[in-house]
């Protein structure tokens, strides 16, 4: 997707702070961090929202998740604890139009959310 910020930032294009790359998934730093951790964990796929998924899409997805409590347990904080956080749309609070996964750890995490 030629105008996706994280498809540029997948592609190089864009720099980011990158923690974890296999070939469907990339995880980097947010640029505006909401806890002490703050990761973002991408398909490579470009997918807009999460109204975009499919049956077919469930192991691509699963593998957000995966990567997140691999990246809890290497970083440090999976005992501690984490949140992981997908928004969708206005309501959501999403603001970037390729679907992400937040990793937020490092502090006790407020609930519910605002
Ligand atoms: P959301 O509001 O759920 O769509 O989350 C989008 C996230 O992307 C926000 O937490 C932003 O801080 C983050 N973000 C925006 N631009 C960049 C960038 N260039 N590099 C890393 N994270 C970014
Ligand atoms: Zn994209």
């Amino acid at each position: 997707m030629q105008d996706c910020l994280f498809c540029k930032i997948i592609n190089r294009e864009i720099p980011s702070k990158i923690v974890f790359e296999d070939d469907e998934v990339l995880a980097f730093h947010d640029i505006d961090p909401k806890a002490p951790t703050h990761i973002l964990i991408i398909p490579k796929r470009h997918l807009a929202t999460l109204n975009d998924l499919d049956q077919e899409d469930a192991a691509l997805v699963g593998r957000l998740q995966v990567t997140a409590a691999k990246l809890a347990k290497e970083l440090g904080f999976a005992e501690n604890g984490y949140r992981v956080v997908m928004n969708c749309n206005e309501d959501g609070g999403q603001t970037v139009w390729h679907i992400h996964m937040h990793l937020l750890a490092g502090r006790a995490l407020t609930w519910p959310p605002g």
